[in-house]
């Protein structure tokens, strides 16, 4: 596999706007919902399940640091309560998703978030590998000026450099919506690295924690390339939309899941007015983006 063309990469620039996979998927899902995201950054009060997520997400990352001895479901298990310790402290609202250390609720929350890990171990055996990368932030220049960034979960790279993606799934979203997005979002990390290291990974990995099930997808050229067409488009009307402020509604399945129903016209709200577009960057990607 070859160097499709002069990768650039970005570091250390001075930052510009940026596509990343959920605010693409948000634009391709609702133009309105993004808007809501990106631009007028409306808040959205995290869930458990997506904090969870970050907390299970953050423990993995920490069980890599460990020697590979002692990453086990154990040391894991160990790991999860100071994690949320952690991040509670860091973001004292969330604190706020329990009635106090001794609400019955927490402790139930934790026991699932050790059963996500438990999952996690019938999937892999993390003492056997050691991965070249965890949480990598990556960036991107495309040859239309598409800057795409984003976090990669995990990399792994074989003696004889190949390259796995891979995606921890903690959410509870219904499987056929989420794999999709999933995909999207593997595809573009894909592009990413391909363009940043000139190999297209071999094989890319979501795996599921709720269930213990593991999806692996091989991409190929031919198909980043069209792909890379497509996230093309989507940050062209994204930018003409961002021009005129312009973003519609798109009502679908996926507005049970949206926090703006009062807030949109397809619910009978009334959108705050415009901000214009952001400068220099519309939101990035949260951490419940990327953990949910
Ligand atoms: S409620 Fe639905 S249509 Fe309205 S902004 Fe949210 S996702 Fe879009």
């Amino acid at each position: 596999m070859t160097d499709p063309a002069p990768a650039t990469t970005v570091q250390d620039r001075p930052r510009r706007p940026a596509l990343s996979p959920s605010r693409a998927g948000d634009f391709k899902q609702c133009p309105l919902l993004y808007r809501f995201r990106a631009i007028d950054r409306l808040p959205e009060a995290p869930t458990k399940a997506q904090v969870r997520g970050t907390v299970v997400h953050s423990v993995l990352e920490r069980l890599f640091a460990l020697p590979a001895a002692e990453r086990d479901a154990d040391r894991a298990r160990e790991l999860l309560e100071p994690a949320w310790e952690e991040l509670s402290g860091d973001q004292p609202e969330l604190a706020g998703l329990f009635d106090g250390p001794q609400d019955p609720e927490l402790a139930r929350w934790l026991d699932s978030g050790r059963a996500l890990l438990d999952s996690y171990f019938q999937l892999e055996d993390p003492s056997r590998f050691e991965p070249e990368s965890c949480e990598l932030r990556v960036e991107a220049e495309l040859d239309s000026g598409v800057l795409l960034r984003g976090f990669i979960d995990r990399v792994d790279v074989a003696p004889t450099g190949e390259i796995r993606l891979v995606d921890y799934k903690t959410g509870a979203a219904p499987r056929e919506i989420g794999e999709a997005k999933a995909l999207f979002q593997m595809k573009f990390y894909a592009l990413v690295l391909w363009r940043t290291r000139g190999t297209v990974p071999h094989r890319l990995q979501l795996m599921y924690l709720r269930d213990g099930q593991s999806l692996a997808y091989a991409p190929d050229e031919a198909e980043l390339r069209r792909f890379e067409r497509t996230l093309d488009a989507i940050w062209q009307a994204i930018l003409r939309a961002g021009r005129t402020g312009d973003f519609r509604p798109n009502p679908g399945k996926l507005c049970n899941w949206c926090d703006h129903q009062a807030h949109c016209p397809a619910f009978g709200g009334t959108p705050p007015p415009y901000p214009g577009w952001p400068e220099p960057d519309p939101a990035p990607e949260s951490t419940p983006d990327r953990t949910d």
